[in-house]
């Protein structure tokens, strides 16, 4: 199954996540509850390496068995943006008004009023004006109800509505939808591949540096597009003027727009060459492509038959004369950037 898994672990900052994850004591990521967010709650720790869908990446996880749901708890949400920072009112029946108070009810015997104890000011019935007098006589407790302050309607049980903090709609509980909260344990496969992964990465950057290469693993570097460009490995010879980075990258669709758009990023940040190794494999024509650029690749079942493929072809790439290393790895000059002059 390493093949469905190696997408996951070529996410370099998946990979760092669950470094990170690793050395926790519980290797678990947590739920926080914070008001001011957009669901109510937060994964701060995996926002760190996720951005900005970090929910979404960690259910897709969790759907690949790579994640453990761990339940925390079943909320009501919001019926418009799903957040659970919801707050419980009550409602009148009559009116709708969230002005409603308990209070204890008096009925004025001998006129029939009913009302509040508040409204009784000085003992004084407020509808015929006449003294209270002697209670379970003149007068009668009816216990505690509810009173509406906007519209005077006296009721036993007020309507219980959710308000949702952020949009300020208000709803009916039956009407939110259940929103059941996880934090999300590792699953030891997933830690076993990353392990596997990062074994992997070392032994690559260890040949590729006996070759005489300094390298970084994964690299970012800024083209000249401003955009930061990351790739699996970037290998470096030379110092100032004559410095080159030869790129190396994992592919997994093995389509031609994957293949593009590895030679776009490669052409961005001026290297002199491109490696890539594509698993399971390329396709027909992003074969075509990888050739017409000048870019190198290896196509491999799993990580580990990658990492053996991806430093016998760099070997055999630097090792070989002068010209034919030109050759080979060169071919992203002959293309050129549009805007290099000759
Ligand atoms: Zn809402
Ligand atoms: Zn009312
Ligand atoms: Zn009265």
């Amino acid at each position: 199954m390493s093949a469905d898994i190696s997408g996951f672990v070529r996410n370099v900052r998946l990979v760092k996540l669950v470094l990170r994850v690793m050395d926790l004591p519980d290797k678990t990521i947590k739920f926080e509850r914070q008001a001011g967010t957009a669901q109510g709650y937060r994964y701060p720790l995996a926002e760190e390496y996720l951005g900005a869908n970090t929910q979404e990446q960690l259910e897709e996880l969790a759907d690949n068995s790579l994640m453990e749901r761990q339940f925390v708890a079943k909320e009501f949400g919001c019926p418009k943006c799903g957040s659970v920072n919801l707050s419980l009112r009550l409602h009148c029946p009559n009116c709708d008004s969230t002005q409603v108070e308990r209070q204890d009810i008096i009925e004025h015997v001998s006129c029939g009023f009913q009302g509040p104890q508040s409204k009784f000011v000085d003992n004084v019935c407020p509808k015929c004006s006449q003294p209270l007098g002697q209670v379970g006589v003149d007068y009668v407790r009816q216990g505690t109800q509810y009173v509406c302050r906007s519209c005077d309607q006296i009721f036993q049980a007020p309507i219980q509505k959710l308000t949702c903090m952020r949009d300020d709609i208000s709803f009916s509980v039956s009407d939110a939808p259940e929103v059941s909260l996880y934090n999300y344990g590792l699953m030891p496969r997933l830690e076993e591949e990353i392990n596997r992964a990062v074994n992997q990465q070392q032994y690559i950057q260890e040949k590729v540096e006996a070759l005489g290469f300094k390298t970084r693993s994964p690299a970012t570097m800024t083209g000249r597009s401003g955009v930061k460009q990351t790739f699996f490995l970037v290998a470096t010879s030379g110092v100032g003027f004559m410095k080159t980075n030869i790129v190396m990258d994992i592919i997994n669709t093995g389509s031609t727009e994957e293949v593009f758009s590895l030679y776009a990023k490669a052409i961005d940040v001026g290297a002199y060459g491109v490696l890539f190794a594509a698993i399971p494999s390329l396709s027909d024509d992003a074969k075509k492509v990888a050739d017409s650029y000048g870019m190198t690749y290896v196509e491999a079942e799993d990580m580990s038959t990658t990492a053996d493929r991806l430093v016998k072809k760099f070997a055999e790439l630097v090792e070989t004369p002068e010209e034919r290393m030109l050759e080979v790895f060169g071919g992203l000059g002959k293309q050129g950037p549009p805007s290099q002059v000759a």
